[in-house]
This record gives structure tokens, sequence and C-alpha cells, in this order.
């Protein structure tokens, strides 16, 4: 039997960095990525276009059995296609950014998204890396790796601001700001799995790191238990 793939865990807040730090490692590494976030997202995409409540646990315990969601890597980008659909944009809206936050907060869902999860890491040939809020806590608490990322409220806002204005979704900052400290309040206060960090993690701000820095940290981790497990 082939060994388990090496498991790297990245959970933090919206906006800390996560994405732009997994997709660059993933590469660097040759691992699969898979963003949990995006399989959220695609819920509340389906709970919206079924015109499904997002606290309607019949409902979307129904929908939970109908989610197909492949990643697929495309030069720099990381396209999320749902039944073969390619939303990788619909799903950053703002208003589906509050929607997978709140079908988020169902045991129904999060339980029914489990499995999906760890089927997309355990596919992986060398390696996978896997971004949220409870990967290192839920998801796989025997992961090879485990990292918190962070930073200051203002800094992720603006990075989110930034990336929203060049995918061309109108917006403004202190909407991001308010959008982010509901999210993230909701995330953190939820009973089930709560955006916490793992004991075991190890924890970067990135809030005056340059992204290659932050990557390096992370890389040099890994490299350092890829090393340990042989
Ligand atoms: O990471 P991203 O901002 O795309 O995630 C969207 C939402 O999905 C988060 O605000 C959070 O509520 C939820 N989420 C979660 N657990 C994860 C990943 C995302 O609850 N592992």
């Amino acid at each position: 039997m082939s060994p388990r793939p090496f498991i790297v865990a990245i959970d933090g807040p919206a906006g800390a960095g996560k994405s732009s730090v997994s997709k660059l490692l993933a590469r660097r590494l040759g691992f699969a990525l898979v963003d949990t976030g995006a399989i959220y997202r695609c819920v509340a995409l389906m709970a919206t276009r079924e015109g499904i409540a997002f606290d309607d646990d019949v409902k979307l315990g129904e929908l939970l059995g109908r989610v197909r969601i492949h990643f697929q890597v495309v030069g720099e980008e990381n396209h999320v296609l749902l039944s073969g659909e390619d939303v990788s944009g619909e799903i950053r809206t703002p208003a589906i950014s509050m929607g997978a936050s709140q079908v988020s907060g169902r045991p129904v869902v999060r339980a029914g998204l489990l499995a999906l999860q760890r089927r997309l890491a355990l596919e992986a040939q060398a390696g996978a890396i896997l971004e949220g809020r409870d990967i290192g806590t839920v998801v796989f608490p025997d992961a090879d790796a485990k990292f918190f990322l962070a930073a200051d409220p203002e800094v992720r806002a603006r990075r989110r601001f930034e990336e929203l204005f060049q995918k061309g979704v109108d917006s403004s900052l202190a909407a991001v700001l308010t959008d982010q400290t509901q999210r993230d309040t909701a995330d953190s206060a939820r009973t089930v799995a709560p955006l916490k960090a793992a004991d075991d993690a190890v924890h970067v701000d990135s809030s005056s790191m340059p992204l290659s820095d932050v990557v390096r940290t992370l890389e040099q981790e890994i490299e350092r238990r890829r090393a340990q497990r042989g």
C-alpha cells in the first residue's frame, strides 16, 4: 500500500493570505491544493440558485449529496469546477462570501462536507495543501504540518479589497472590513468547528511580511517535517 500523501493544514481568518500562500506552496512542492472555503462557497451558490435558505437544514442536507467539486490549476489560478461548470468568479462575490459563512455554521453542512474534503486530499500523489478554518483541528487533526496564518484586520481587508478590485467586483474598503469583521465573528463564535488554531500549529503573522517570506517560512518547516517522516 502506498503511504498517505503528506498533508499540510493552513488555517486562519479571511484575508490572512492563505490562498496566495497555498497556491505558491502547492506549485513549488508539486502538491494538490484543496481550497475548502471554495467548497462552502459552492454550497452557498447552489443554495442561492435553488432558492434554499441558508438555515434550511433539511434542504441543505439534500443538496450536499449533489455537490460535485473539482479543482483545476490553470496558470496562476486554482479554478473551481462545480459539476463541471467553472464557478471560480461567481463564488467570490460578497453575497456568496456571507452565504458561505452562514451555511458553514450549520452542523449538517460541516459533517456532510468532511468526507469530500478528506477524499480530495487523500487522492493526491505526493501531498496536499488544505486551506480553511478547521483543517488542523477537525478535518486532519493528524496533519503532517499545521500552520495558523494571521494578520491585522485592516491589512487583511485591504488585501481582500485589492483582490476584488482586480477581479472587477465593485466594493469599498469600508464595506469589505465590515463584512470581514462579521464573518470573523461568526466563524470564531460558532459552536461546531470554530476558527481556532490547533494546539500544535505553527503561528505566522503575515501583517508586515512579504508573500515570498511567508511562503519560504512554511516551505522550510514542511521540508523539515518531510525529512523527519522519511
Ligand atoms: O476561505 P474563504 O473566505 O473562501 O471561506 C469562506 C467561508 O467558508 C468562511 O468565511 C467560513 O465561514 C467558511 N469556511 C469554514 N471552514 C473552512 C473553510 C471555510 O467554515 N474550512
